[in-house]
């Protein structure tokens, strides 16, 4: 992050009257920071939310967990409270569709009709489950994960199965398996590539969880070239999986977590920059000085990981989101989190943390086999990147020193026999 970066938002902010109607589209987590955020900076202005889910903002990660097991509800998944949303003064257009944005008049239209006029835009659309091809599904009994309704009519299907066949493995196919086995019902992982979460994570942790879904009873499969799902043929109320070896897997009903697709059409057609997300700079501003976006759907800067970045995280979606309500208002607080994600499956918290360089140096502290380990990847002895089984202590510490541009010797990291301090 330069000075000049944080001098060109000041200029462009300065060249714009201040905000008096706040429009944003998205209800989502990132959405709802916005908001919060917004009103406790003492923005009094009319406040504008246009979302297509009827739910005040949620958090997602108990979704494909505690939603799905039957333990958590829309009231333990709220980002606030029905009261608290009502004190901040949100025209919430639920459910709506935004269709179009008129960057000329700086209108957003609806589906239904409806218009608003704003001074400012923020576009916090999120993501849809990427969708299996049509052309492989002759079948009903497939279902996504995404939001709240999906994931309690998921549950409700999981928990009168038996069987489930769970296509992908990524953290949605993981987390379903894992509940899956939490709650009796057998389950069946398969996925193309030869090994699970290939994009996130390096071999030696696929390996461990590819262990621990093993351990606990799922059938997971690599390599799995998926080209058919159909009705089984003797009961249509059941799935059949025919893959490209002609092998076939039978179940109740599948899961597909394939990867998400981000909302941009909306900015895309209203000419907005997007290019893998809608592209934002480090206060979420995009090539609009009145338009911002924030949460999945936007690629912004990352100072940690050196390169642009969209980040599908809980932490991205709150914290960047808290930036860009700032920098609506004209405080200009660059967003430079590093980037952190975590995973429950089982007995086990997952939690990345930075970069996971393929070149790092690799110090392992713990015993990765007994589900108790921390990888920190170093790079000229300042760690870069973190993976911690079960250690969040040592998560949350090598944060502090990754912030701090500490280095630190590799035999120190190594000797499980001394505490980190
Ligand atoms: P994901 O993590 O990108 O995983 C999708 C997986 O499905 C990838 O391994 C992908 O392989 C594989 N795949 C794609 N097409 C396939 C096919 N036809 N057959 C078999 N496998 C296929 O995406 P996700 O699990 O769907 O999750 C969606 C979003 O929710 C992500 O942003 C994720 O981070 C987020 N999420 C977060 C959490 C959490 O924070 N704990 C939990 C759940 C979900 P390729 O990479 O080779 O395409």
């Amino acid at each position: 992050m330069t000075d000049a970066a944080t001098a060109k938002a000041q200029a462009a902010h300065a060249g714009l009257e201040a905000p008096r109607t706040i429009v944003v589209i998205g209800g989502g987590q990132a959405a709802g920071w916005v908001v919060k955020t917004l009103r406790k900076e003492g923005f009094d202005g009319r406040l504008v939310m246009i979302a297509d889910e009827v739910h005040l903002p949620y958090e997602r990660p108990p979704l494909s967990k505690a939603v799905l097991s039957g333990d958590a509800d829309i009231d333990t998944v709220r980002l606030v409270k029905p009261e608290d949303f009502d004190a901040l003064n949100v025209e919430a257009w639920q459910p709506e569709c935004a269709s179009s944005i008129d960057r000329e008049q700086c209108i957003v239209r609806t589906q239904s009709g409806r218009e608003v006029q704003y001074d400012r835009l923020v576009i916090a659309t999120g993501g849809a489950a990427r969708r299996l091809p049509d052309a492989m599904v002759k079948t009903s009994h497939v279902t996504y994960l995404r939001t709240l309704d999906e994931a309690v009519a998921l549950g409700e299907r999981l928990r009168a199965s038996q069987r489930v066949l769970v296509v992908g493995g990524g953290w949605i196919g993981l987390e379903v398996a894992a509940t899956a086995r939490k709650l009796g019902v057998d389950a069946c992982v398969v996925e193309g590539a030869p090994r699970l979460c290939a994009r996130s994570l390096p071999p030696m942790v696929s390996n461990f969880l590819l262990e621990l879904h093993r351990a606990n009873g799922v059938d997971v499969r690599l390599n799995a070239s998926l080209v058919k799902l159909e009705d089984h043929p003797h009961d249509a109320s059941r799935v059949r999986a025919t893959f490209a070896d002609g092998s076939t897997l039978d179940a109740d009903f599948a899961v597909a977590g394939i990867g998400l697709t981000p909302h941009t059409a909306l900015a895309e057609a209203a000419g907005v920059k997007v290019d893998d997300g809608i592209v934002v700079d480090h206060f979420g501003a995009t090539d609009d000085p009145r338009i911002f976006a924030c949460g999945d759907v936007a690629n912004h800067p990352s100072a940690w990981l050196k390169r642009r970045v969209r980040l599908e995280s809980w932490a991205n979606a709150q914290n960047q989101a808290i930036s860009t309500a700032k920098a609506l208002l004209g405080t200009f607080e660059p967003y430079a989190d590093i980037p952190w994600f975590w995973s429950d499956q089982y007995d086990v918290n997952l939690q990345i943390l930075g970069d996971i360089p393929g070149h790092a140096q690799l110090a392992v502290r713990g015993d990765l086999p007994g589900k108790r380990a921390t990888l920190f990847y170093l790079e000229d002895s300042a760690i870069r990147g973190v993976i911690a089984i079960n250690t969040p202590r040592e998560l949350k510490l090598s944060r502090k020193w990754m912030n701090q541009g500490r280095t630190i010797d590799l035999a120190t990291l190594t000797d499980a026999s001394t505490a980190l301090a």
